[in-house]
């Protein structure tokens, strides 16, 4: 198990379409050990593959409180089969895009199949934190990012904030106006 660098924007990587997962076998296993500790020490709530560079379909999660036991969850090849009318705004933040949070707009619930670490097919349904999650990371996998379900005049300020703060090599510094967060994502 090792922890693993994650991708920052503007990495190009983060844009790929990730694979699906043919067997969960040793090799994925292994990739999961990878993202759940690269997950727990950033710390963030959930994980795509992609961000650690590997462009598979694999997610990792644990939405559990600071004060509550860990519940690390795993979707493989996760799908959205059903999306809710109803939308709920949350405060999303991303470990590929640090020190920027913004309310972001989606399905209050959705329905979600994948693959658990079995193999077996299974279906959740999700609303609150876990549906924002979901379909934060489903994003990912597909090479979107919640930055792009911002205005574009924000989003093009994120952009060039970043390749700004890549040119140099250093971190972003974060805007007096960044406001604590209420909660990651990942
Ligand atoms: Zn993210």
């Amino acid at each position: 198990m090792a922890k693993r660098d994650i991708l920052i924007l503007p990495d190009k990587r983060l844009r790929l379409k990730s694979e699906l997962v043919g067997a969960v076998d040793k090799e994925i296993r292994a990739l999961i050990d990878d993202m759940f500790d690269t997950m727990y020490d950033a710390p963030g709530i959930g994980l795509a593959a992609i961000q650690i560079g590997v462009p598979r379909r694999v997610v990792t999660m644990d939405l559990a409180k600071k004060d509550e036991p860990k519940a690390p969850q795993v979707f493989i090849n996760p799908e959205v089969t059903w999306a809710s009318d109803e939308k709920a705004a949350y405060e999303e933040g991303c470990l590929s895009i640090p020190e920027y949070y913004e309310e972001v707009e989606r399905p209050s619930a959705v329905k979600v199949r994948f693959l658990d670490l079995e193999g077996k097919p299974q279906e959740i349904e999700a609303n609150g934190l876990l549906a924002t999650c979901l379909q934060h990371e489903i994003d990912h996998i597909n090479g979107v990012l919640f930055i792009d379900h911002i205005s574009k005049l924000k989003r093009d300020m994120v952009l060039k904030r970043f390749k700004k703060a890549a040119k140099r090599g250093e971190p972003v510094r974060p805007l007096a106006e960044d406001k604590e967060p209420s909660h990651h994502i990942g």
